[in-house]
């Protein structure tokens, strides 16, 4: 096993991830098998708690691992699907010493941060790294690791020294180390300036890791002097030394990296053979010339509460974009805050006034709407609002999640009449709980409660939309993550009035998916699509909105 290990300098939010990916699909070009860990240094267990305000999506994993976004980047970037252990946090490491400590498995001995601790994330990226990740039963041959958080962070200390350990472990050419730095762009001639990446590779060195590769994100390729001192003051070869400057889409990143011979580099020190031919990166190439030549735009409402935040809705983006590349549109997404389009109440104040315009001329001019997942009662009136506006105007709606369930609330409220139905998540007095608990969830605990991971549908009907895009395969298996669904006591009055759940699990109770008669396209799943989505490859209901607001 051979292993990548990819850490970041200076700030956050560099692109290490999908640094780290781009890494992965070289390797994967040249032949090897790709696996991928992320560690997130912070003391949660898993990502499931966590807001997506603070820290983006919680992204989900066929096994029902909540997990870091970038987890997302490595399957959709080396189409592999990964577990719950491939995501470390420390969390999870010190639960699993401690727990072992109350066993007694160390006794006698003082339990430490080295070597209990660093032992123990040495052992998790070892076991984790074996596990297949592409579908087949073979063992991956390299497994690249991103380390999460900045070097030189408390947090991040123990993995850092673990990681330190490490080389010497599984052997010093099985193991190398590639550091993604910031180059900032300063003053009126553009200077390039080297400091900020000086400091954080002497902080690395100085914890005993010398990179192999430094990436440098700037706004503009590297100038050769810079890219010459940089060399000189990390100890660092200058051809390691990569320039990662701003380019017009992510799928030119790994392009980037091989114009500059990374490939050869990886494989002169991890000692593999570079084949003739790379197909995946013609491509690679090929995608990211069609990405730049998209002509003619395709307008999608996003009507959420984290609309600030890209991040916080990562997946369902990028279903989007791959799904804006199969009808050949760039993809514009108008951001709306769902609260925006509330009625106001006689408010007349001049913010409020201004902000529902704006919010509805959005929602009036967009090809298609889609209300993502969420949780919370935030926003849900306005959510409500936008699903019985598509239903009416026959625009192409896609709910996800939450999104299904607005719509069907919004449905029996509007059309079979039943005034104040809800979801008894925000009216647990409802006259009308259209939305209930499921059993089975825990009222207590929070963390790793809810329906989560692949579970089957099964269409129950021989031919509708979404059984065609899917192939009109009998049943899909996609990923979950919610703690109510609708009322299997008021699926028949929804069904003979036109909503039909043309998707449900194995015992035919719970609701997966629906779709209304006699609507361009009114789609909603109790899943999430969009953690499944490839950029070749775009999420079948996503690819469905897109071809309907394109009428195609
Ligand atoms: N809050 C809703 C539920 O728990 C929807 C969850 C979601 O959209 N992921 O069922």
């Amino acid at each position: 096993m051979r292993y990548v290990v990819v850490s970041g300098g200076v700030l956050s939010g560099l692109g290490k991830g999908v640094t780290a990916s781009s890494i992965g699909v070289l390797l994967k070009a040249a032949g090897l098998r790709v696996t991928a860990v992320k560690i997130d240094p912070y003391l949660n267990t898993d990502a499931g708690t966590m807001s997506p305000f603070e820290h983006g999506e919680v992204f989900v994993l066929d096994d029902g691992g909540e997990v870091d976004l970038d987890l997302g980047n490595y399957e959709r970037f080396l189409d592999i699907n990964l577990g719950k252990d491939n995501n470390i946090t420390t969390g999870k490491i010190y639960s699993k010493v401690l727990e072992a400590e109350r066993r007694g498995d160390y006794l006698g001995k003082t339990v430490q941060v080295i070597p209990h601790i660093t032992d123990a994330v040495q052992e998790w990226i070892e076991d984790v790294a074996k596990q297949p990740a592409d579908g087949s039963l073979e063992e991956p041959d390299v497994c690249v690791i991103e380390l999460g958080g900045t070097v030189g962070d408390i947090e991040s200390a123990p993995f850092v020294e673990a990681l330190r350990q490490f080389q010497f472990r599984v052997g010093i050419e099985n193991c190398c180390f590639v550091h993604v730095s910031l180059v900032p762009v300063i003053g009126v001639v553009g200077e390039q300036k080297t400091k900020p990446t000086q400091h954080t590779v002497q902080v690395l060195r100085g914890l005993g890791i010398s990179p192999d590769m430094l990436v440098c994100r700037s706004e503009t390729p590297l100038a050769d002097e810079v890219r010459e001192k940089l060399a000189l003051f990390c100890h660092v070869k200058p051809e390691a030394v990569l320039s990662a400057s701003d380019v017009s889409n992510i799928y030119h990143v790994p392009l980037v990296l091989e114009e500059q011979g990374v490939s050869q580099m990886l494989s002169e020190r991890l000692k593999f053979d570079l084949p003739d031919s790379r197909p995946l990166l013609d491509d690679w190439r090929a995608m990211a010339a069609r990405v730049d030549g998209l002509e003619g735009e395709v307008h999608i409402a996003m009507v959420g509460k984290y609309t600030g935040l890209s991040d916080s809705y990562l997946s369902v983006i990028k279903s989007l974009q791959h799904a804006s590349f199969a009808v050949g549109r760039k993809l514009v997404i108008d951001w709306i805050e769902a609260s925006h389009l509330e009625d106001l109440n006689g408010d007349i104040s001049e913010d409020v006034v201004k902000q529902n315009a704006e919010a509805w001329e959005l929602l009036k001019k967009a090809d298609g709407i889609l209300v993502p997942g969420g949780f919370g009662d935030r926003g849900i009136e306005g959510k409500i609002i936008a699903a019985g506006y598509a239903r009416e105007n026959n625009v192409p709606y896609l709910g996800i999640c939450l999104g299904l369930q607005v719509a069907v609330i919004e449905f029996c409220r509007n059309v079979l009449g039943w005034t104040g139905a809800n979801s008894t998540e925000f009216d647990e007095q409802t006259p009308h709980p259209v939305v209930v608990f499921m059993p089975e969830i825990s009222k207590t605990h929070l963390g790793g409660t809810m329906r989560l991971g692949s579970r089957a549908t099964l269409f129950q009907v021989d031919s509708c939309k979404t059984k065609s895009l899917y192939g009109s395969e009998e049943h899909v298996d996609e990923r979950h993550r919610h703690r109510y669904e609708v009322n299997p006591d008021c699926v028949d009055a929804i069904e003979s009035n036109g909503l039909t759940f043309v998707g449900k699990d194995r015992s035919g109770q719970r609701c997966e998916i629906f779709e209304l008669k006699s609507h361009p396209y009114f789609v909603g799943t109790q899943y999430h699509p969009e953690f499944k989505t490839r950029p070749n490859r775009p999420s079948p209901p996503f690819l469905g909105l897109l071809k309907a607001a394109t009428q195609q």
